[in-house]
């Protein structure tokens, strides 16, 4: 899908119709080494280590091990908007997309 670089819309900061930019936001969503949730923290609490289901802290097996079924042929986009005025920025999802080109 075609996206234009550029829109006016309504800003929030501004109380107005301004400009905006567009651009696609990306999540990375890994574990940060010394997050809450990092696998350090968890062999500290004497979790992500040993044998039963533990959940999300059990121990982690190969991936090479399971055979992804059904898995998605489409990502859901989430554009960021930065208004041009205030530099504030908003993130809007636009739903399930193969491929974004921006123009
Ligand atoms: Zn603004």
């Amino acid at each position: 899908m075609k996206i234009p670089k550029s829109k006016i819309t309504y800003c929030r900061k501004c109380k107005k119709h301004t400009e905006h930019k567009i651009t696609e936001h990306k999540t990375t969503g890994k574990r940060g080494s010394l997050k809450h949730g990092s696998i350090a923290r968890a062999h500290k609490r004497g979790l992500g280590i040993g044998y039963g289901n533990l959940g999300k802290w059990g121990s982690k097996p190969a991936m090479s091990k399971f055979k992804r079924t059904g898995v998605k042929s489409t990502k859901r986009i989430s554009l960021k908007l930065t208004c041009k005025d205030c530099k504030k920025s908003t993130i809007s999802v636009i739903g399930r997309l193969k491929k974004v080109e921006f123009e």
